[in-house]
């Protein structure tokens, strides 16, 4: 059953809802994340674009609508004087741009300066000087009340107990002063913690963030003095908002008064200024000495951003641009088995597309039926995909609870059978791949570049079967594409060729370089594809590449395309291998051209039945097809004409009755195909 029929949108919110918010305790209250912080934002995302399109699903205990958890007791606690929000997070230059569309739209008019910054990664901290005096330091909490952490905050060696004084910023000397900012571990001081762990046999710190975070809530100031904390400050506030006019002058101030604060932070005119150092510091964050995901990037007006206000719990003059992470989530829509050149069969799951480590992934080898049963991964399943730079995507783990009611474990032998029923596998020895039976490479390339050559698809001119078992046994031709590499020298190397045959077959092939995508795609032989399924797809898709970024829901779309063919050409698509050979058409400049479809049966489709009396099926196919009607194997809601070669059977009699479908005979069917 499809997983979608009992996981509605209503069940998948409330899940993610209470998955996300028991990840947010273990993370803020215990300090102690269970997930990397990828996870939880890919998690989150699905969650907010599921509320974007129900907002009747949104409750005040989303994590989307509030920060932070509920405190854990041990401190007294605060009220802030400004609530201390969270910031909306993008991921791409395009949401960025939205981002300022939005601006523009509620304050119009108005030219915008940005003000960037690297986003620290620890935890936010508030510091009220009284008078010059450090008085109070509250952690955000749930951004209306945190929790009084001033004794551990003194221990923080470059937080000044009093501020500085400096000629010309006097005023924030007097009255209250209220410093935001971040306080993190360096990531040396942090190794160095661990390393002291790992010799006293103690189990290590997971990371700079939540050790920082934990440290800040410990009851025992003198522990706190011991981990090297810093605090680095992004914000300002004054009850007189004109005393620090723009955030740049929040960060001159700052220095003023002696609060460290990130030197890198800049002011921009433009929003494609603040790309370029976003970009910048997507290469150099390495070299920071804390942890960072990404740039926050401001108006640095600041009052444009009171006036833009606050939507939910964050601000609209504001912005987290979060670096392309490693790790995503995603829903893994069916298993598909691909069988390679060698005859080897890999199981692959299928999934929505995701995009991971900035490139969009639409399935993920799962190697073999250990692998499979080692991750337990099942169709409906929510699993993390790694990526890292050019390493392949991988199915990393399924978040079992997000599992759906009734997912099957895959049985990967019944998998086999379901999918190539007419197929026998074998496994041999230690071997943990599943092979075609008596299949072997050499078998299969040759049969698939007859196929290539063949009539029906490319009609490459004396590449017939003879040809292309003394190409492919002299070793000249490796897969289909290594045709188009072939030249008269390489083949006068073979006893069968001689100059003029050689240059024969070398301009045959040529001649078939910009062969129709229908042709192309039948041509490379995917289990299913015949030549209606070929010209359906190519009439979808216009192009290999659509093709290839396809879906497994849009290809079940396709008219005449059930689940079985769109798991094969999936399955095919998934292929390393079939990636490779595509790029190597391409290189060799191979480059197939959709024809828009012409001639006179366009919107028509014919079904023949028994046999004709003038010409063969296969021929009348081609004549429907080339001008522009479609050929049918049996008669459906759609079918124009059903052709009766000799007496029509009952029940395709009823069915054309039923559809409406015309009944014609040989003769009318030469009419209508006849030249024009
Ligand atoms: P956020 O922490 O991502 O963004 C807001 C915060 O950014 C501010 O409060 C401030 O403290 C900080 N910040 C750092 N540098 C700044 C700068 N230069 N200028 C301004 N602010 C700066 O938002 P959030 O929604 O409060 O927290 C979500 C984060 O917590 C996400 O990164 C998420 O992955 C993580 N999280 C992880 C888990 C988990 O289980 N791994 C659970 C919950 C939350």
């Amino acid at each position: 059953m499809n997983h979608r029929q009992h996981n509605t949108f209503e069940k998948r919110i409330i899940e993610l809802r209470e998955l996300l918010n028991q990840y947010s305790y273990e993370y803020y209250v215990n300090d102690n994340p269970i997930v990397t912080d990828a996870v939880y934002d890919s998690l989150f995302g699905e969650l907010k674009s599921l509320e974007r399109e129900h907002p009747e699903c949104v409750t005040v205990d989303s994590p989307t609508q509030r920060v932070g958890n509920e405190l854990k007791g041990g401190f007294a606690k605060v009220q802030h004087s400004t609530r201390m929000l969270s910031l909306n997070d993008v991921f791409d230059p395009a949401e960025v741009e939205a981002w300022v569309v939005r601006m523009e739209k509620l304050i119009p008019g108005q030219k915008h300066e940005y003000f960037a910054d690297v986003k620290m990664d620890g935890l936010a901290c508030a510091l009220i000087y009284q008078d010059g005096v450090l008085a109070q330091a509250v952690t955000r909490g749930d951004s209306y009340i945190g929790e009084d952490v001033t004794n551990n905050v003194r221990t923080i060696k470059n937080v000044p107990l009093r501020l500085r004084h400096t000629k010309g910023f006097e005023t924030f000397l007097s009255g209250r002063t209220e410093i935001r900012g971040e306080i993190v571990i360096y990531k040396t001081n942090f190794e160095k913690l661990n390393e002291e762990r790992r010799r006293k046999g103690e189990p290590e710190f997971a990371n700079p963030r939540n050790l920082a975070a934990g440290t800040i809530r410990q009851l025992d100031p003198k522990l706190v003095a011991e981990r090297a904390l810093s605090f680095r400050g992004y914000d300002m506030l004054r009850e007189n908002s004109d005393d620090v006019p723009t955030m740049a002058y929040a960060y001159d101030a700052m220095t003023a008064l002696g609060i460290v604060r990130n030197n890198v932070a800049k002011v921009f005119d433009s929003i494609s200024d603040v790309m370029t150092f976003v970009r910048k510091w997507d290469a150099d964050r390495h070299k920071l000495a804390f942890n960072t995901d990404g740039l926050v990037i401001k108006l640095n007006d600041r009052k444009q951003y009171q006036d833009l206000g606050v939507v939910g719990k964050q601000p609209r003059a504001a912005v987290a641009f979060k670096y392309a992470a490693e790790q995503a989530t995603t829903v893994v829509k069916d298993i598909v088995v691909s069988i390679g050149r060698t005859g080897a069969a890999t199981p692959v799951a299928v999934f929505d597309p995701v995009s991971v480590a900035g490139t969009t992934v639409r399935h993920a080898s799962l190697h073999n039926a250990d692998e499979i049963a080692r991750l337990d991964v099942r169709i409906g399943d929510t699993v993390v995909i790694f990526k890292a730079g050019d390493i392949i995507p991988q199915v990393e783990s399924v978040v079992l609870e997000l599992r759906p009611k009734g997912a099957e474990r895959i049985v990967y032998e019944k998998l086999l059978a379901e999918q190539y029923p007419e197929l026998e596998f074998e496994r041999q020895g230690k071997d943990v791949v599943y092979r075609v039976k008596g299949e072997s490479g050499d078998i299969i390339l040759k049969r698939a570049l007859q196929y290539y050559a063949s009539k029906g698809a490319l009609d490459i001119d004396t590449l017939g079967e003879k040809n292309v078992i003394a190409l492919v046994d002299a070793g000249l031709v490796k897969d289909v594409a290594d045709i188009y590499a072939l030249t008269v020298d390489d083949l006068l190397t073979l006893d069968r060729f001689a100059e003029i045959s050689a240059n024969k077959l070398i301009d045959a092939i040529q001649q078939k370089k910009k062969p129709s995508l229908e042709k192309f795609i039948l041509g490379l032989g995917i289990r299913h594809v015949g030549a209606q399924t070929a010209i359906d797809l190519a009439d979808k898709y216009k192009s290999i590449d659509a093709l290839v970024d396809t879906t497994i829901e849009e290809l079940e779309h396709v008219e005449g395309i059930g689940k079985v063919v769109a798991e094969s050409i999936m399955a095919w698509f998934a292929d390393e291998d079939t990636i490779a050979l595509l790029n190597k058409f391409h290189r060799l400049g191979v480059e197939p051209v959709y024809e828009k479809k012409s001639g006179a049966l366009v919107g028509n489709s014919f079904v023949i039945t028994g046999t004709l009396e003038t010409m063969g099926r296969d021929e009348a196919a081609d004549r429907i097809r080339s001008l522009g009607g479609v050929f049918q194997t049996s008669v459906a809601k759609d079918t124009t004409y059903l052709v009766a070669g000799g007496k029509v059977g009952a029940s395709k009699l009823k069915k054309a009755q039923q559809y409406g479908t015309k009944i014609i005979d040989e003769k009318q069917m030469l009419e209508l195909i006849a030249d024009k």
